[in-house]
């Protein structure tokens, strides 16, 4: 994991109290990571002084945040067992919950942002039940954590649409029957009988801010993420900062149109956008229209091809699904370099069904973006696939962004009590 150091986060244009915010956050992090750590320890992997990591501890120790555990392990040159903490991972809990097709789906972490409990609780279509169902499964789980409601630090709410962060209102839901401007914080606090600090965003950006977190580092400059599935979408991080824009439309690259004249159908109205292009229907019609110049491919064995199919063909070496991947690889590209025109990041992950595509799909998709011929400037971000399985229907992996990021504003909450 890519850990910011010193030298970066001291840069002139950060104030003292940025500063001590981003250290704080630093050490942190780490904590989460990392587990049990001494100050030396901390201090090394941070690239902070010692001095400076020992105050963030002691900090950190006197707001209850991380617990002594006594003395660790001798160094390797065989000096003094020095002390060790962890953080105070059950003080308080987090819930994280995301609206599905079926429901709602919540899942109750702690201070370390691991799993405790998870459930799933099966709706109506409405708003109304949705909202319900929401409620039900917050108060559920705020049980099962055995912690009092002061103890909850924060709810993150996944859901898709435009959202206006700032208030928890999605302000466009793209579900049908469901009207524009839905006060989702305030509807859920309503049907609370304790009060609570309530996040709302799109469940993509939460992807984007887990994969930051957890598998690329944040304070890197620029990095964007791309998620394919049944929808498309991503998100652009900035520091530890993620990007919405005043309309919260920063980061709905599924509904770039690449192609006008395209008449693949989005689900937003529009044709041409990348989440239609991109979509399975959509590969396998392309697949249809160019299965007759391929007639030795071993896909013809298949009645019904899906994205699978064509990624384990194209990485053996199968023309047919390489002329296919080829196809998606130029939409990939396409949408990369207007991120890159947009946004100029240092770091492009693809996430959801693309993360599977292996090796032929990456290497191409690499070099359509190297080679782009905008005047011949050979510029790419890093590109690479998700360390998260978002594909699987494991509910910690729609749901870990959000908690990490309510904890993280429960950490900002200290930093900015500190005098
Ligand atoms: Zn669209």
């Amino acid at each position: 994991m890519y850990i910011a150091v010193a030298s970066e986060i001291a840069s002139p244009a950060n104030r003292p109290r940025d500063l001590r915010d981003r250290n704080l956050r630093l050490v942190v992090r780490l904590f989460r990571e990392k587990g049990i750590l001494s100050i030396q320890e901390a201090a090394a992997e941070t690239d902070l002084s010692r001095t400076t990591t020992a105050k963030i501890i002691a900090y950190l120790l006197e707001c209850g945040l991380i617990l002594p555990l006594g003395k660790g392990s001798s160094t390797p040159d065989g000096g003094k067992r020095p002390e060790v903490f962890c953080l105070n991972a059950s003080s308080v809990c987090v819930i994280s919950a995301f609206f599905t097709h079926l429901g709602i789906t919540g899942v109750l972490y702690d201070l370390n942002c691991d799993r405790l409990s998870d459930l799933s609780v099966k709706t109506g279509i409405s708003y109304e039940e949705n909202a319900d169902a929401l409620a039900q499964a917050v108060t559920e789980l705020q049980k099962r954590s055995g912690l009092s409601p002061g103890q909850l630090c924060g709810i993150a709410v996944g859901c898709s649409g435009i959202v206006d962060t700032g208030r928890g209102v999605l302000r466009y839901p793209n579900r049908v029957g469901w009207e524009p401007g839905l006060d989702i914080a305030g509807d859920l606090q309503s049907r609370l009988n304790f009060p609570a600090k309530i996040y709302v965003d799109n469940t993509c950006r939460y992807f984007g801010y887990a994969e930051a977190n957890l598998s690329h580092g944040r304070g890197e400059g620029t990095m964007a993420t791309v998620y394919s599935d049944r929808f498309s979408g991503g998100c652009v991080i900035t520091g530890d900062k993620l990007l919405r824009g005043p309309g919260g439309f920063v980061g709905e690259l599924g509904h770039m149109v690449l192609d006008a004249d395209s008449k693949a159908v989005c689900a937003c109205g529009a044709s041409g956008c990348f989440e239609a292009l991109v979509s399975g229907a959509n590969v396998a019609a392309y697949a249809e229209e160019i299965a007759g110049q391929f007639p030795n491919s071993p896909l013809h064995d298949e009645t019904v091809w899906g994205l699978q199919d064509f990624f384990a063909a194209s990485n053996n070496m199968d023309p047919f699904a390489m002329a296919v991947m080829d196809k998606v690889v130029g939409y990939f590209a396409a949408l990369i370099r207007n991120i890159i025109l947009l946004h100029d990041p240092r770091r492009v992950v693809i996430q959801g069904a693309y993360a599977d595509g292996g090796e032929y799909f990456l290497l191409a998709l690499r070099e359509a973006v190297q080679n782009y011929p905008f005047y011949g400037i050979k510029h790419s971000p890093e590109i690479t696939y998700s360390q998260l399985n978002f594909t699987s229907d494991n509910p910690d992996n729609f749901a870990l962004g959000g908690a990490i990021y309510a904890v993280d504003n429960y950490i900002g909450q200290f930093v900015r009590a500190k005098p």
